[in-house]
């Protein structure tokens, strides 16, 4: 009984950060009217939490929905989730160590992907997770020159999750960009970081070739952020958070 509240408050606390999660990235820039996040269910590995297709901003605990990972909706409900949810059940399949996924179309990152010799690398601490520099998804060699660019089934996604590796962020050419984290909260961090690299890289390689980390000082640095991820998310959360709370008070007198 004891171990049966423990699970349920488990599944209620991965739900509520997931709403969270949705609009931090709203709040900090990196997601519109488009991308998503997702986390693996707590309880059940071979499935996850995403929202239905609805832009993150106005995500609310009801719009949670529960995925297998054939991307097929679980509960009974038949409000869908977003046409490109092959890109979180691929890599959940393929990662068994990855725990939360976001894509988006994060704007500085987006240039990074459709020049093959600009890789996006770490400029600063903040971005070791980048590591070696970060792949490049080009679905061209998978699905001919006539897509619409979209992970729109599942070869797509296990072809975007091979070319993600072992990575942490892959870019997708012209298109986006998908990060992964072991949990929620570093995925979001690393999201939140990619976009923030990028745009510095930019600037950097204006006034001449930067120095990046090396791999090494990469690992290094990636360590000690990891002890540091809750403070940036104390931060975002209590910038967010008079939007999930207006969303929730919406829905509560529905
Ligand atoms: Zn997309």
């Amino acid at each position: 009984m004891i171990q049966d509240s423990r699970a349920v408050d488990e599944l209620k606390h991965a739900r509520t950060d997931l709403v969270v999660a949705n609009h931090i990235l709203f709040s900090t820039g990196v997601v519109d009217g488009f991308g998503h996040v997702s986390v693996r269910h707590p309880l059940r590995p071979d499935r996850l939490l995403i929202a239905r297709s609805v832009a993150p901003a106005l995500v609310k605990l009801d719009d949670i929905l529960e995925l297998d990972l054939t991307g097929a909706t679980v509960s009974h409900d038949d409000r869908g989730s977003y046409l490109e949810r092959f890109i979180h059940t691929e890599v959940y399949a393929l990662r068994p160590d990855v725990g939360a996924v976001v894509h988006s179309h994060s704007p500085s990152v987006v240039p990074f992907g459709v020049v093959g010799d600009s890789l996006l690398r770490p400029l600063y601490h903040m971005a070791s997770f980048l590591g070696a520099g970060a792949p490049v998804f080009e679905i061209r060699d998978v699905a001919g020159d006539a897509t619409d660019l979209l992970i729109r089934n599942r070869e797509l996604g296990a072809a975007l999750a091979r070319s993600l590796g072992k990575a942490d962020v892959v870019l997708m050419r012209g298109h986006g960009c998908t990060v992964v984290g072991p949990d929620l909260r570093t995925a979001v961090f690393q999201t939140v970081y990619t976009e923030v690299n990028a745009k510095m890289q930019v600037h950097a390689q204006a006034l001449g070739p930067p120095t990046f980390l090396s791999v090494g000082e990469a690992a290094a640095t990636n360590a000690t952020n990891a002890s540091q991820v809750g403070r940036a998310w104390a931060l975002w959360k209590a910038q967010a958070e008079p939007l999930c709370a207006a969303l929730q008070a919406e829905a509560a007198g529905d």
